[in-house]
């Protein structure tokens, strides 16, 4: 590695030490503290503005580019830094959604919802339903309206053909499908 791109005049955040450039990304020159910051976040690169937002800010703005696992579909994001000391992606800064459970707080998180009262909680609201990816507005339509409109190619068990229905949440957070009348 050279020496250029070796100097980076970034600080950990957790220990204070410098941190150094790898071909893979940052990483905190203490051998002891294990801070690091990958070069590539879900096929997004990235830059040294966002690295330095990063660290000085434990979040970034919102960036855009970051794929979706196995599609070239991409996606807008928030960077953050979280108490373990991981970079962790978070969607954006969006309404806060009650947890159907517990009333607390749900947090979005790249496949879904969680409830923030993790430990006592524990709910997920996953954004894939019986095969189906669910977008922002099927999983808004389901946490404000208990249930989102017609999506088509749901297979129903009883003959294998597939059908389009409504997803639909009931009191305790649990996704059913509606197909309506026959
Ligand atoms: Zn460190
Ligand atoms: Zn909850």
């Amino acid at each position: 590695m050279n020496q250029k791109e070796n100097s980076n005049n970034l600080i950990c955040p957790k220990c204070s030490s410098r941190l150094e450039t790898f071909a893979r990304g940052l990483n905190c020159s203490n051998q002891k503290c294990t801070f690091w910051i990958p070069r590539e976040i879900r096929q997004k690169v990235l830059t040294p503005s966002i690295i330095k937002e990063l660290i000085e800010n434990g979040k970034t703005r919102l960036i855009d580019g970051f794929h979706k696992r196995g599609s070239s579909q991409t996606f807008s994001a928030i960077l953050e830094i979280t108490k373990e000391w991981k970079i962790t992606i978070r969607l954006k800064d969006q309404e806060k959604y009650e947890c159907p459970k517990c009333k607390g707080i749900l947090r979005s998180f790249e496949r879904g919802y969680k409830c923030s009262n993790e430990h006592d909680c524990g709910y997920v609201l996953w954004n894939r339903y019986s095969g189906k990816e669910l977008s922002q507005e099927q999983l808004h339509a389901l946490l404000l309206n208990k249930r989102t409109k017609k999506i088509s190619g749901f297979k129903r068990k009883k003959d294998g053909k597939l059908y389009s229905a409504e997803i639909v949440m009931d009191e305790s957070g649990s996704l059913s499908l509606d197909f309506g009348r026959d």
